[in-house]
């Protein structure tokens, strides 16, 4: 059957960016969604779009249909005391933090000074060309139960 709205698709993935480094794979058959409901990037779900199993395909995908443009003014420097001072701090570790409308934020650490450090808000994959390079696995319908909850049900999707 071909992927349409409510599909659930198991995929075997790689994603590179544009120097060729591998950023995530999948190929155990574990990555599965549910098509229609924007449960993945939006350059790779409409590439799926009318595709039936077993077919192959590249897909490069830019920042605007991935995880957006890098906003420049998402990166902020905050006080180092903000920090816990048991913690070493350096760039490349990650933080929970809070929006500014309360959600939930994860910001990365870019830069280390004595007395202040630098965080970037913006997803980590914010600015990056995606290059997939994909198999469909398999397509079927999605339960009742699955549409209305907007994800897939086990075993190998989402477990209540
Ligand atoms: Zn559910």
């Amino acid at each position: 059957m071909q992927i349409d709205k409510h599909s659930i698709v198991t995929l075997h993935y790689t994603l590179k960016d544009s120097d060729g480094n591998v950023i995530d794979e999948s190929s155990d058959g574990s990555f599965c969604y549910l098509h229609g409901e924007n449960n993945i990037i939006p350059g790779l779900e409409n590439a799926l779009a009318g595709r039936i199993s077993g077919d192959e395909l590249s897909v490069s995908v830019p920042p605007k249909e991935g995880y957006g443009e890098h906003d420049a003014e998402r990166t902020q420097a905050v006080p180092r005391d903000m920090f816990p001072p048991e913690h070493e701090i350096e760039a490349g570790m990650q933080f929970q933090a809070e929006g500014p409308e309360g959600q939930a934020l994860l910001v990365t650490v870019v830069k280390v000074e004595d007395d202040s450090v630098t965080v970037d808000g913006n997803h980590p994959l914010a600015g990056v060309q995606l290059n997939f390079e994909v198999k469909i696995i398999d397509v079927r319908t999605a339960s009742e139960e699955e549409i209305e909850h907007g994800h897939v049900h086990g075993p190998d999707g989402h477990h209540h």
